[in-house]
């Protein structure tokens, strides 16, 4: 079975790569700037003993998120699994942000979304399976001061996955969306130590998250059986959010 996660050479996506790949799931690996990554993840896979290929593709535009299921169909067959995952902040307080800090993160986080499941669906629908697992945040449940474009965005992907979820339920298909919470990679190491601090207070597990951790929440949803989940949310966030 493929699973094709977006934006995993690094961070999350890299992680859930991998445990996809322990979980003995081909992985297409696509990346938009950090090839030397996406190649050494690629690497990384196949030691596991599973088929891996990279594929280059911004998936913020149709085009170039339909050249990538194109060329992942002609090299590893149907995809089974797809992971939204690439994603980018643009932080800035609502009165500072431009319109094109909005519209990037838009295009990035939520747009790219909407790309890569439609085409996707298509073989998912004719094959009667499907697993859909979209990455959103907490912010996007709970809001965050600095972060309008970006919780938009997620809020977008949670309406969009209960959605997409409800429209395929018949089809075998499963949507679910993973809300991490403060997550340790590349998105958040650039956050000052003082923002760092302020986080940390509002966790109650008192620490900062893994990528793996977020990664076996994936691998849950992508497996058979979470068949009968679909349409949720998933908190993995050291109860940030509990209510
Ligand atoms: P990261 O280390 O910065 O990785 C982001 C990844 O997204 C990169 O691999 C990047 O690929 C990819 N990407 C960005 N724009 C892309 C595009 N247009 N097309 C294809 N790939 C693109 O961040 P991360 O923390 O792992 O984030 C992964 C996901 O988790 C994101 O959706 C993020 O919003 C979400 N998340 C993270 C946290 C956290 O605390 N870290 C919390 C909640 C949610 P290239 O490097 O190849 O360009």
């Amino acid at each position: 079975m493929l699973a094709l996660v977006t934006g995993a050479a690094k961070g999350i996506g890299r992680a859930i790569t991998l445990e996809l790949a322990r979980n003995g799931f081909d992985v297409a690996i696509n990346y938009n700037h950090s090839a030397e990554s996406a190649e050494s993840l690629c690497v990384e896979a196949r030691t596991l003993g599973v088929q891996a290929e990279t594929f280059r593709a911004d998936v913020s535009i149709h085009d170039e998120a339909a050249r990538m299921f194109a060329e992942a169909r002609a090299s590893l067959g149907t995809v089974s699994v797809l992971v939204n995952n690439a994603g980018i902040t643009r932080d800035t307080l609502l009165m500072r942000m431009k319109p094109e800090d909005w519209q990037a993160v838009l295009n990035t986080n939520l747009t790219s979304c909407f790309y890569c499941t439609q085409i996707a669906i298509k073989d998912m629908a004719k094959a009667r399976y499907g697993r859909i697992i979209n990455i959103a945040s907490v912010v996007g449940l709970i809001g965050n001061a600095g972060q309008c474009n970006y919780s938009a965005s997620k809020a977008g992907i949670i309406g969009f996955t209960k959605s997409v979820a409800r429209e395929y339920a018949g089809r075998g298909i499963t949507a679910n969306a993973i809300a991490p919470g403060f997550i340790d990679t590349g998105m958040t190491d650039i956050l000052k130590p003082e923002v760092k601090e302020a986080i940390l207070r509002t966790i109650p597990v008192g620490r900062i998250g893994s990528p793996q951790e977020v990664a076996k929440a994936a691998a849950f949803f992508a497996r058979e059986d979470s068949s009968y989940i679909t349409g949720q949310v998933l908190a993995v966030d050291g109860g940030m959010t509990m209510v």
